[in-house]
Order: C-alpha cells, then sequence, then structure tokens
C-alpha cells in the first residue's frame, strides 16, 4: 500500500516475496523513517488461524508513526492486510505445537528527501515467515547487564517500534554473544541504574511472588506480551508493579523472565552485571512457566479465550 504524506492510504495487493524498489534519497535510507511491527499466527487444532491482538499492533504502528511525522494505515487496513498474508501464506503455518507464522508489518518513508525533512511518500508493506522458538536450545536466558549503551534516551524514540531503536541494540549485543550471552540488558541513559529492557524484549523480575516490570515512560517498548502477562498475572491474584526498578533488585530476586512476540515468555537462568553472577529459579514449578502457560494456550488456542485476545482468520 502506498500514499503521499497528505493522504491516506489507498488498498494495496499481494505480490511474491522480492525485492523492492527503492529511491537512493528515501527517507527511510537517509533519514531512518521506518516503523515496523511483529505478531504471529497460530495454527489450531482444527486447523483455523489464530492471530493474537493484532488491533495492538495496529494501535502502535499509528501511535508510532505519529512521532515519526508519518502517515499510518488505518486499524481496519493494518487487520485486513495482515489477514490477507496469513491466508495467503497459509500453507506455511506450522502444525500445532510446531512454531508459528511471524508476520513483519513495515511502514517505511520511500519517497525523495535530500534536506531532513518527513518523506513526501510512504509504503505500507508485510511479509511473513514461519518460525520456531526464538532462543532455540538456549533457554534459559543468561542475559548480561551493560551499562556502556544505551538504546533510548528521554524524548527519544526509544516508545515507538521505528527501525533506528535497533541500531544502537547490534554492538552490545553481538558483544555479549560473543561472550556467551543470550542478550543484553539495557539501563536507563540518565541515571544508569533502571532497568530498561533486553534488545528485543521486556523484562520482568519476581520477588517473593511480587511481579515487577519497567513502567513504559517513552523510553522502552511497550510490548503486547507485557500488557497481556501483567493482565494475566492480575486475573492470577498476583501483585503486579510497574514502577523504575533499579538494578539491584536484580541481585536477589527469585525469578527473572522476557517476554515478547518473539520470545513469547522467557526464563532468565542467570545475569551478570558488574562481573557478578546471579542465578535464579526456573522450569515447571514457577511463576513465570505459570504464566507462559496460560499465555500461550490462549495464543494457540489450546483453551477458551476469555479475554477475548485472538482474532479467527
Ligand atoms: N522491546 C523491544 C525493543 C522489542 O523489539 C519488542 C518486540 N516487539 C518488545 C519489547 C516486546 O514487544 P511485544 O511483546 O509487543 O512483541
Amino acid at each position: 500500500m502506498k500514499c503521499s504524506s497528505d493522504e491516506k492510504f489507498s488498498p494495496g495487493k499481494l505480490n511474491r516475496y522480492g525485492n523492492i524498489e527503492l529511491s537512493p534519497s528515501s527517507g527511510v535510507l537517509n533519514y531512518g523513517q521506518g516503523l515496523f511491527e511483529g505478531l504471529k499466527a497460530y495454527r489450531k487444532e482444527d486447523g483455523r488461524l489464530l492471530l493474537f491482538r493484532p488491533e495492538e499492533n495496529a494501535r502502535r504502528m499509528q501511535m508510532g508513526a505519529e512521532r515519526m511525522c508519518m502517515p499510518s494505515p488505518s486499524t481496519y487496513q493494518f487487520l485486513h492486510a495482515v489477514k490477507q498474508t496469513v491466508l495467503a501464506n497459509r500453507r506455511w503455518v506450522p502444525p500445532p505445537g510446531k512454531g508459528s507464522l511471524y508476520v513483519r508489518p513495515l511502514l517505511i518513508g520511500t519517497g525523495p528527501v535530500l534536506g531532513l525533512a518527513p518523506a513526501p511518500d510512504y509504503t505500507f508493506l508485510i511479509y511473513a515467515s514461519p518460525v520456531g522458538n526464538y532462543f532455540k536450545e538456549r533457554l534459559p536466558l543468561n542475559l548480561f547487564v551493560d551499562d556502556d549503551y544505551h538504546r533510548a534516551f528521554p524524548g527519544g524514540t526509544g516508545g515507538v517500534k521505528t527501525i533506528s531503536n535497533y541500531a544502537p541494540v547490534l554492538k552490545a549485543q553481538t558483544q555479549a554473544k560473543k561472550k556467551g550471552f543470550s542478550d543484553v540488558i539495557f539501563l536507563d541513559s540518565v541515571n544508569k541504574r533502571f532497568l530498561e529492557e533486553a534488545s528485543s524484549c521486556n523484562i520482568f523480575i519476581i520477588k517473593d511472588n511480587v511481579i515487577s516490570t519497567p513502567s513504559t515512560q517513552g523510553t522502552i517498548l511497550a510490548g503486547i506480551t507485557r500488557k497481556s502477562i501483567i493482565e494475566i498475572a492480575l486475573k492470577y491474584d498476583y501483585q503486579v508493579e510497574e514502577r523504575p526498578v533499579p538494578v539491584e533488585e536484580l541481585l536477589n530476586a527469585d525469578e527473572v523472565f522476557c517476554t515478547g512476540t518473539a520470545v513469547v515468555v522467557a526464563p532468565v537462568g542467570s545475569v551478570t552485571y558488574h562481573g557478578k553472577r546471579v542465578e535464579y529459579r526456573s522450569g515447571v514449578q514457577t511463576v513465570s512457566h505459570r504464566l507462559y502457560s496460560a499465555l500461550t494456550s490462549i495464543q494457540m488456542g489450546l483453551v477458551e479465550d476469555a479475554m477475548g485476545w485472538t482474532v479467527e482468520i
């Protein structure tokens, strides 16, 4: 789907996966004007396909577009395009329990800009790929707290899903992986003390059955999995706190876990901070595993969706 900066998106069409043409002076290539989303389609036992809270992805893209001076597809257009993409690729949706079809909507500034300004034209496109577990055979995660690098700062774009948020992460993540860690935990850039998130997922800690997660104050992504886990935990009568979480709380937490569309709910086995390695409970007896089971059984259509979160296509 394409549109100019002062227009609405017109209906798009399905194309075979392939390269797209882009002006060398396009807004996305020169000034990072790009946003993306990620959601999954699961196949139920009866063959029907399920999306998980796709309207939340549409809304998040619209909020991000506002921050990035871009037009955005309406919620209807977003949902319609996602459903068409999944239906066209339905044979690629893995069988129940074997993974999911990952759907990647992209909104990019395609029009030419030489001087710094929003691009004159935009393209909204979606591609999809079957996926298994994100951190294959590497659970529980071993995370490294990195206070040398930051991915976001107050007033910046850390709270929206722009492509340019991922560039500052690459070096920290690559270095951590070389040292054998699964991923990095970033701290806030002002105090260098409060937990923000990992490279592509939100973080939770559990101490004495109280579940805490950093509040979203513009520098971390408001994850849809994060929001869903908070709602499930409250339904199960856990105490949930969204607040600034000092890094020292990692040192005596009982459990730590990460959430995201790709990682779902991933237990953290250890965190290393300033050379000190702390280990946590993981396995089927943990609170995080209970939350994981509750979430995935809704996503995969194994239980009745009392929350009204899934959309059948
Ligand atoms: N933080 C970042 C930086 C991410 O890229 C993601 C993945 N979208 C998340 C958190 C988790 O968000 P969600 O649960 O909506 O996938």
